[in-house]
């Protein structure tokens, strides 16, 4: 079945639809190639945040934080400036989660600080508390001596035994979508941009890191830094642990843990390459420096794309730059998401489709055209499986639905790769060329500025569409962007390996040898596994093993393709290796999955599962602890009805 939902106005005009002139309130189109976003109407669409941000505006967050790793806080002050947007408004609304506020004052016209009133609402679950600020005509700043909670979804402490080194303890935080809240106050919607400074003080023998210009210890004992670009709240990030660096180039390097510094410096060592590809394309990078930063195993994403420093899972160092295309995905985020940004969570394939797009073409630059059609096509196969089990139509198309119950729901591939392969499909309508000019004029003008799914139409009207009408139509369009499923317009990418390697698997089940495999890539090996027929044998499932030693396999995507077949097989010889795996990974995109087969299997199964979750819960990062209590609640809840 095909639900097709048509976009939100219907005319006969092609021109006239992709213009949205009608398109209401959903629409801050600037109508110059330059828009100048200060200047454009500020119209709230993201439902996320209790900020008033279309009546006043964050500018500039400035921390001055003690990192009290006993108590488990971040303590001190966030000073905000603000600017007024509407006139009549005297109220700053921020949102905060698990915020301790301990006062908030008010910097007057005189120049003194002032004590100024304040409320708290009741949480919300998905939005925490609103803070509310009334302030007086003329003020412009703000300072709110706070304390963040000790289980602040946005902040995991480690304690040392947790890290590899064993002797010191480690945070680190994550703070998209919603959880620069639990940080710091914050008008927390990637509609706002903000410049932020901070001082750190931390315990000795620690370095400490942000998403900004690193700065050094001053005679005080205190570190400092400064992020001189607008970037949204999402963006904000630390680390603080035992943390070494090691330089790739004059502006770009690693940090890590000692045990991993190495490793990780040789494995992203292709890292300048890929930012020269990235600038070629699409103009330069914008940002300063490039660093990574290699975090403890319980970081529960591939990677992400705090600027100047990108947060690295250590399940990339597969030794052999075989999973590096993340790297190449965090290193585009510096122009698709950072530079340029989504202004509702509802439009997040504005960030995460155009990433995984330019991160496909600068591996395609990089590593030919061969490499980039096997990650089109196991991206591809991810897509179909999140569409197959989406809990709604709606939650397939690229603009996500208005009743978005959590921006969660909005991070599937749906929004990556779906919106990968729309970008895919109007390169191939308009042309390389062309469309490679576009995009690099898109990104210059939008940059540090945040913006919609129809602005991009517009945009895309306006200066790509106008002047090759025939290129595509508006139902084409359409069914991208606002229609459910895999429009019949999408690439279907056929890599020659695939080809082969599905015909070893073919030779493999008859009972015969799979051929040479000793030249396979990481992407064959996943091919060969993620398409095994259903019905495995236990004796197959063993023949596997034996034949290519999979189990306990130093390659995570690959150790992970296998035990999701030796589930689906109840094939309990992996369990040793398997609770391993799940013991010292934290990666969601593994580990969401592994409960989840596990948990849908038979009784037994599942109620093994949970014994090793219970052991490896704590040190689970707390996004990836919600994630998998939901994860068993719904199993649970299934085996009820
Ligand atoms: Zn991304």
């Amino acid at each position: 079945m095909r639900l097709f939902k048509p976009a939100t106005l219907v005319t006969g005009s092609f021109v006239l639809a992709l213009g949205l002139s009608a398109c209401g309130n959903e629409t801050k189109a600037p109508t110059a190639a330059k828009p100048t976003a200060a200047a454009s109407k500020i119209v709230k669409d993201d439902k996320f945040t209790h900020a008033n941000y279309d009546k006043v505006r964050m500018t500039h967050l400035s921390l001055n934080l003690d990192v009290n790793f006993d108590e488990k806080v971040l303590d001190g002050t966030a000073t905000i400036d603000f600017k007024v947007v509407d006139p009549k408004t005297h109220i700053l609304k921020l949102d905060t989660k698990d915020l301790t506020i301990r006062s908030v004052q008010g910097l007057g016209r005189n120049g003194q600080w002032a004590a100024l009133d304040y409320t708290l609402a009741d949480k919300d679950e998905v939005l925490g508390t609103m803070l509310e600020i009334p302030f007086s005509k003329g003020m412009n700043k703000v300072r709110i001596d706070y304390r963040t909670s000790p289980t602040a979804e946005g902040l995991q402490w480690l304690s040392p035994e947790q890290t590899a080194g064993k002797k010191k303890p480690y945070l680190f935080s994550q703070a998209q979508a919603l959880n620069a809240r639990t940080m710091t106050p914050v008008q927390d919607t990637p509609a706002v941009r903000i410049t932020y400074d901070a001082t750190l003080r931390v315990p000795d023998g620690l370095l400490p890191l942000m998403s900004a210009e690193q700065g050094d210890k001053d005679e005080n004992g205190e570190y400092h830094f400064k992020m001189p670009q607008p970037i949204p709240s999402y963006l904000l990030a630390i680390a603080v642990g035992d943390i070494k660096f090691k330089a790739i180039n004059d502006h770009i390097g690693v940090y890590a843990e000692e045990y991993i510094l190495d490793a990780s410096a040789e494995e992203f060592s292709e890292t300048p390459l890929m930012e020269e590809a990235n600038a070629k394309l699409y103009g330069p990078y914008r940002w300063g420096r490039y660093d990574l930063i290699v975090l403890p195993p319980s970081f529960p994403f591939g990677g992400m794309e705090n600027p100047r420093l990108s947060f690295m899972t250590p399940t990339l160092i597969a030794g052999d730059k075989s999973l590096t295309n993340v790297v190449a995905h965090e290193l585009a985020h510096s122009w698709s998401g950072n530079l340029v940004t989504n202004s509702s969570w509802r439009d997040a394939w504005l960030n995460e489709g155009f990433t995984s797009y330019v991160e496909n073409r600068v591996m395609e630059d990089l590593y030919g055209v061969e490499r980039a059609e096997m990650e089109q096509y196991l991206g591809l196969e991810d897509l179909k499986r999140d569409v197959a089990n989406a809990a709604r139509p709606e939650l397939t198309h690229l603009k996500m639905p208005a009743d978005l119950a959590h921006p969660d729901d909005a991070f599937t591939q749906v929004s990556y790769v779906k919106g990968q392969f729309f970008l895919m499909f109007l390169e191939e309508r308009f042309g390389r060329a062309k469309f490679d000019a576009f995009l690099k004029q898109y990104f210059d003008t939008y940059a540090f500025k945040s913006l919609s799914t129809e602005d991009f139409i517009k945009y895309l009207h306006d200066h790509l569409h106008k002047d090759n009408p025939d290129a595509l139509t508006r139902a084409e369009l359409d069914a991208w962007v606002y229609g459910p499923g895999i429009p019949d317009t999408a690439k279907q990418p056929k890599p020659d390996a695939f080809t082969k390697v599905d015909k070893a698997r073919t030779a493999w089940l008859a009972g015969d040898t799979a051929g040479d495999t000793s030249k396979w890539s990481t992407h064959e090996w996943l091919h060969f596994l993620n398409n095994m027929p259903d019905g495995l044998t236990n004796v197959q499932l063993k023949k596997l093993d034996d034949d290519f030693s999979f189990n306990g396999h130093q390659n995570a995507e690959i150790a992970f393709a296998w035990y999701m077949q030796a589930i689906k097989a109840d094939y309990s010889d992996v369990d040793t290796e398997l609770e391993k795996f799940l013991m010292t990974v934290g990666r969601g995109k593994f580990i969401y999955r592994l409960y989840g087969a596990l948990a849908g299997l038979n009784d037994d199964a599942s109620s093994w599962a949970k014994g090793v979750y219970a052991k490896a819960r704590p040190g689970y990062h707390p996004i990836a602890q919600r994630r998998i209590d939901a994860v068993f609640a719904k199993a649970d809840a299934e085996v009820e009805k």
